[in-house]
């Protein structure tokens, strides 16, 4: 897939904070970058980062700090953190970005599209109706009409990094 605009691309590539190895690991481990990382939510082991590859405004991604590759891997304690951050990721989508539904999953293998393999994350993309157009459909091109920084501050005060709720 093509983006038409993507301006926060270089961005992503070229930034420091991104390391070796593996930049989930390295956006976990960075706290001081939270906000230039487009972190909006850290609890109990995990984190909740905006792609800064979207496929859509909004999208979110639920990550473990741990270098974990698939769900299997991780304890009942942390299955239990997910579960409730899907719930406020929801919310935070229905409220902060006014979205009428969400599609949410992960992808394990590259076959399957992971594009960060070796680290299991969850995604939730907020869906308006209508979202899917031509372009998307035929020319497989995504348009995105608003920024990070956008989508970053619609949501964050539904998250812990706008002093929201913990
Ligand atoms: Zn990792």
């Amino acid at each position: 897939m093509k983006h038409l605009e993507a301006p926060w691309r270089s961005e992503y590539v070229t930034g420091a904070s991104s390391g070796e190895g593996c930049i989930l690991c390295g956006i976990g481990g960075d706290t001081g970058k939270d906000r230039q990382n487009y972190v909006l939510h850290r609890e109990k082991g995990f984190l909740v980062v905006l792609n800064r590859f979207p496929y859509i405004n909004g999208h979110l991604m639920i990550v473990p700090l741990r270098h974990c590759p698939d769900l299997s891997g991780l304890e009942d304690g942390e299955l239990g953190t997910l579960a409730r951050l899907l719930v406020k990721c929801e919310k935070a989508l229905v409220h902060g970005m006014d979205c009428m539904g969400i599609n949410g999953g992960w992808n394990l293998g590259s076959c399957a599209g992971a594009g960060i393999e070796g680290h299991i994350h969850f995604h939730m993309l907020p869906r308006w109706s209508g979202d899917t157009n031509f372009l998307t459909t035929v020319g497989e091109t995504r348009v995105l009409s608003a920024s990070l920084d956008d989508s970053y501050n619609r949501l964050s005060p539904y998250f812990n990094a706008g002093g929201g709720e913990r």
